[in-house]
């Protein structure tokens, strides 16, 4: 065993580095291990995005997230989360992947993986799991999904220039990406299987859309759902009448979400709910049914990942620390 610790946290997003800074504080021994660097979910979205939540919303461990504008850009957010981490000196073992998680409460073993490929052996008294909520999409499930020109992640617009794009959904993700995918020469269109963008679309961003699809700029098929993707061409169903309409396609951006992988709680014996997908966990302390195994940040939220977000995932470390101190106190 080469290390051990009070606290071992998987995955160093604003949420896993909430819990460090909240460790850092109490002074309990920490370290943070991801499988990429850190934030690497913030580093994969869209490159010239602005969060809709403003940047005091965005703040961890107590560290000020100061900027001119109210809202931050991406970059932004990507530079003050590396400061939070240099800040509280966080111990953070970047592209060292946690690969298997053994024991129970006061004596847990956490096996990595190096990116040179080494393995890793560590002890932890407890275990926080915030493995977030961006590692695998929502798949369309349709033939052809697996063609190179469909792409589940957005990052910026000019590879689609003279293209012809599909971006399917009406999220945040689809309006945003289809917009600047329009404005930098793709001939875009949207097909989504309901009859409106989401109500959850930026309202600044409503506006733009909205006049967008009113005169065709962006031709949109609502009531659709994708049959079949095709080298290219991609099928349309309608949810009507289950009629076909065939568009000439260059490229499809599948803009339906992304989901938690639970794979490593399952495993671990935490009861997931087969509807919800929330893993059972106490939300006063943020420990899951497995006693010493706890969940922070987006990973809590199930199916649903616009539940839990950073302006309240990152909550969770001061619950989860404070509860592992009532357990460390000595009784009286
Ligand atoms: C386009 C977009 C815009 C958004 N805007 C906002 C906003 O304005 N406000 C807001 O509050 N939220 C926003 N969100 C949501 C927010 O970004 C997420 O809720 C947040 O990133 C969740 O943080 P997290 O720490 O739980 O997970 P993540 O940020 O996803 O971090 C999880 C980390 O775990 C690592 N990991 C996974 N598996 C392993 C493993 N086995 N071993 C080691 N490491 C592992 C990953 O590499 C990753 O770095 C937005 C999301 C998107 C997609």
């Amino acid at each position: 065993m080469s290390d051990r610790f009070e606290l071992i946290v998987v995955g160093a997003g604003p949420c896993g580095i909430a819990v460090g800074a909240a460790a850092k504080r109490a002074g309990v021994s920490c370290v943070l291990f991801d499988k990429g660097c850190i934030t690497s979910s913030i580093v994969g979205y869209p490159y010239y995005m602005t969060f809709f939540s403003t940047a005091v919303m965005l703040e961890v461990g107590g560290v000020p997230f100061t900027i001119p504008e109210p809202k931050p850009t991406r970059r932004e957010a990507l530079a003050y989360y590396r400061r939070v981490v240099a800040h509280w000196d966080l111990d953070v073992r970047q592209y060292e992947e946690v690969l298997d998680i053994e024991g129970g409460e006061g004596d847990f073993t956490v096996k990595t993986r190096r990116a040179d490929g080494t393995d890793g052996l560590y002890a932890a008294a407890a275990v926080v799991v915030a493995t977030g909520g961006f590692q695998a999409p929502n798949y369309l499930d349709v033939p052809g999904e697996d063609l190179p020109k469909v792409r589940h992640y957005y990052q910026e617009p000019y590879p689609f220039y003279d293209q012809d794009v599909l971006v399917v959904g009406a999220g945040n993700s689809a309006v945003e990406s289809a917009l600047e995918l329009y404005r930098n020469g793709a001939r875009v269109s949207l097909a989504h299987f309901a009859d409106s963008i989401d109500r959850g679309v930026k309202p600044w961003v409503v506006p733009d859309i909205a006049n967008r699809l009113e005169r065709g700029e962006i031709p949109v098929y609502w009531r659709h759902r994708v049959a079949e993707i095709r080298p290219s061409s991609v099928a349309l169903r309608s949810e009507e009448d289950g009629s076909i309409t065939e568009i000439e396609n260059d490229f499809v951006l599948a803009m339906t979400g992304w989901r938690s992988d639970h794979s490593q709680l399952r495993e671990m014996g935490v009861h997931i709910d087969e509807t919800t997908g929330i893993p059972s966990h106490d939300p006063s302390t943020m420990e899951t049914d497995v006693p010493g195994l706890y969940i922070a940040g987006v990973i809590a939220a199930g199916h649903n990942a616009n539940k839990i977000f950073i302006e309240n995932g990152r909550e969770h470390g001061e619950l989860i620390v404070a509860a592992l101190r009532t357990r460390t106190r000595p009784s009286t």
